[in-house]
């Protein structure tokens, strides 16, 4: 029997009639992460982990929420529910579902690396496991993270020296708190954006250290060459940018790992960093839980599949439509990649539509 089946709401659980991260309203929704793409607003009933209580409440506002720990099963309609962590963002969690001997395992957004401001993924064995594939090509492969940050920190000494302000244009949850966390905070002040703030308000309160940061206005003008500046990509080319006067500006993304994006995104530096899984670590999550049959939701769901079974794996695409929070530092990826909803029907390097929320980019479309 299918534990799980895609239906046009979402992710659905048929003996236990609840949703896991379902896209359209439903009574009861099983949610992954706090990223918007995941956990939308108009659901009956909620459930998630503990941890992302605070950024679904500052979200959603007022929704009826049961939490869970990491590992604490709950029982709905006579099905075992669990979640575990997925090293996502904070509070970012795999549903384990287990009903007649059964065990299905729907990962959400993952990555295998311990960033040190989110529990780390744990491998959960199960019988079908339904993975996403966001950067599901063999040409994504992330840098170590000290490789990362001693290219971050380098970054940002050189241009305090020269007396400018480093502008690092990065997803607001997840991945600013990551780069305060591990970036060398000696360097010089710490600017965070109004969009980055409240997220890292939320971090502190879970007990994640992060380095004290100062809003733009408490900097005095002029003061802002030491600084390293954190900013959402929507803030890109905006007058919230003239403050800065002479800056460098950077982004993070795993999209940075291709030159089209990096140009296209005109940035002087791309940093590659991504909260996904890369091609590695995609294969040795789906390895390490021992699925015979795996579900492949979002990305590069064709590539995956096949070569998922190649490999002699019982594999299949799933309609879904989260896309990437990188696409909403988006639009920057190659067609195969950027489509939200995924359709894994098309080939890869069809055109697909773009993303709702979209380019801010000074240069056109992702088709072009
Ligand atoms: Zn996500």
């Amino acid at each position: 029997m299918n534990l799980i089946v895609a239906r046009p709401e979402g992710l659905y659980c048929p003996p236990g009639d609840f949703y896991i991260d379902p896209w359209r309203p439903v009574e009861s929704a099983i949610i992954t992460h706090g990223h918007s793409d995941h956990s939308r607003a108009g659901h009956s009933r909620y459930l998630a982990h503990a941890q992302s209580a605070g950024i679904l409440r500052s979200r959603l506002g007022e929704i009826t929420l049961q939490t869970l720990p990491y590992g604490e099963a709950v029982t709905h309609n006579g099905v075992r529910i669990s979640l575990h962590p997925a090293g996502h963002v904070l509070g970012s969690a795999q549903v384990r579902v287990e009903h007649g001997g059964e065990v299905w395992v729907a990962s959400g957004d993952y990555k295998l690396e311990d960033d040190g401001t989110c529990q780390p993924f744990e491998p959960v064995p199960c019988h079908t496991f339904i993975t996403e594939s966001t950067f599901g090509l063999p040409i994504y492969r992330w840098p170590s993270q000290a490789e990362l940050f001693a290219d971050i920190n380098q970054w940002w000494r050189t241009n305090a020296a020269a007396g400018r302000a480093s502008v690092l244009f990065c997803y607001a949850f997840g991945k600013a708190q990551r780069i305060l966390h591990r970036v060398d905070a000696s360097i010089g002040p710490i600017v965070a954006h109004g969009a980055v703030e409240p997220l890292n308000r939320v971090y502190r309160e879970a007990g994640v250290h992060l380095p004290a940061t100062l809003t733009v206005a408490e900097v005095a003008a002029g003061a802002f060459g030491q600084a390293l500046v954190l900013a959402p990509p929507s803030a890109q080319g905006t007058p919230w940018m003239r403050r800065f006067g002479f800056y460098s500006d950077g982004f993070a993304s795993g999209w940075m790992l291709l030159r089209g994006t990096r140009r296209r995104r005109g940035v002087d530096r791309g940093f590659v960093m991504s909260d996904h899984a890369d091609w590695p670590g995609l294969q040795r999550a789906i390895d390490g839980t021992g699925a015979s049959r795996v579900f492949v939701t979002h990305g590069s769901v064709a590539v995956m599949v096949r070569w998922l079974q190649e490999r002699g794996l019982d594999a299949q695409g799933f309609k879904t439509e989260y896309g990437d929070e990188d696409m909403a530092d988006q639009a920057a990826a190659p067609v195969d990649q950027a489509a939200t909803p995924t359709d894994h029907d098309q080939p890869v390097g069809a055109p697909q539509a773009a993303p709702a929320e979209t380019s801010l980019r000074p240069s056109g479309g992702i088709a072009s």
